[in-house]
């Protein structure tokens, strides 16, 4: 079966960083109020979780090479000032991989630590294999205590071949506009799809898997609508304005990072709407593994003027204007009401 073991390996490697975050976020939580204004411990599981997911992928495509674009280097952290915080990243990567035994391996220095980090320097494009990682997607979300997701795709010939998104923070039961958290639901997803293959739902916990489909509402009223918490990433202005014109009834339901995309693929919500800022560019990281996860499920990702996302041009994604998520049947009216609302606002 094509791809069969990569996708294994990458729910394996997106499980294990999943560990390490939430076991950083946890103690980010339990700590006192002002050192929660300090950013290091999404340093610390951002650099963890890459440098777990680049171990675990060359562990398990042995002996092949792979090719990881991911979001970050090791130059900051092998600074003079930085070495705490890389003898941090290295104590928790170690204790993740004793706590789940399936590698005999002595522990690992600071410096494996580094090279697995700097593994994740490839520039990607149209040719070969690339692996794509966000290794916390999400960040503000993180700090807060709320969504966060790590994001890993495979990349083969300039496509998206497979996806897995892990969640630890998202609801098993699905998330609504008047969605509130209750402090017994079992929270923890993880979401994983093969081209060709459907996607998957699986609780971070390891146990069965369910496969999930998008939202089949054919009617705007009935279909709420993701966007990022932060209104620093996404104008809400304008999604509320393209809702509006759609005949959108529920409030916007705002969560940070890729979970989005796992939340939609399963039908909590109908539309995801990004529309960034003026002149930011989108990195393919941010957006690989949750487009796949999305159309395997039935739906349709494109930018603002219908067409499908290339991930084949090197880290960043080449798009007009913004990224649009519904179901097939929803896209037609959602792209002019897209138009229309973006040649209003030009006006
Ligand atoms: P979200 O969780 O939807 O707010 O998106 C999180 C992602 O947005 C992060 O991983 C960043 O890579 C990306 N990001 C950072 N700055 C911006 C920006 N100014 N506009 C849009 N996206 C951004
Ligand atoms: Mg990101």
């Amino acid at each position: 079966m094509p791809y069969e073991n990569e996708l294994a390996a990458a729910k394996k490697a997106a499980s294990l960083a999943a560990r390490l975050c939430q076991k950083v976020q946890r103690e980010l939580l339990r700590s006192d109020v002002q050192s929660k204004s300090d950013k290091s411990p999404v340093t610390v599981a951002d650099y963890g979780s890459q440098a777990l997911v680049s171990f675990v992928l060359e562990r398990e495509l042995h002996p092949e090479a792979f090719s990881l674009v991911a979001e970050e280097d090791s130059g900051d952290l092998l600074k003079e000032e930085s070495l705490e915080t890389l003898h941090r990243i290295t104590k928790h990567v170690n204790e993740t991989l004793i706590s789940d035994g399936s590698y005999g391996v002595s522990p690992l220095s600071a410096e494996d630590v580094a090279v697995a980090i700097d593994k994740g320097k490839s520039e990607g494009g149209p040719h070969g294999r690339h692996w794509v990682l966000d290794p916390i997607d999400g960040t503000k979300g993180f700090l807060r205590g709320d969504q966060y997701a790590i994001a890993l795709a495979l990349l083969d010939e300039g496509k998206v071949v497979l996806g897995v998104l892990a969640c630890p923070n998202l609801p098993l039961t699905p998330l609504g506009s008047n969605h509130e958290q209750t402090s017994d639901e079992i929270m923890g997803c993880l979401f994983s799809a093969k081209i060709g293959h459907g996607t998957e739902l699986q609780p971070l916990d390891g146990s069965s898997s369910v496969k999930v489909r998008v939202s089949a509402t054919e009617n705007p009223e009935e279909a709420s609508f993701f966007e990022s918490f932060e209104a620093a990433h996404s104008l809400h202005d304008l999604s509320s304005s393209i809702a509006k014109k759609l005949g959108v009834k529920a409030p916007p339901v705002r969560i940070d990072s890729q979970a989005k995309y796992g939340a939609l693929s399963r039908g909590d919500g109908a539309i995801y709407l990004r529309f960034p800022h003026k002149g930011y560019r989108e990195k393919i990281w941010d957006h690989a593994a949750g487009c796949i996860v999305v159309t395997e499920a039935g739906g349709v990702v494109t930018d603002a003027a219908g067409k499908a996302l290339d991930f084949s041009k090197g880290r960043f994604l080449d798009l007009d204007t913004g990224i649009i998520v519904t179901n097939q049947k929803l896209m037609p009216s959602l792209l002019k009401a897209v138009r229309e609302s973006i040649e209003e606002k030009a006006d």
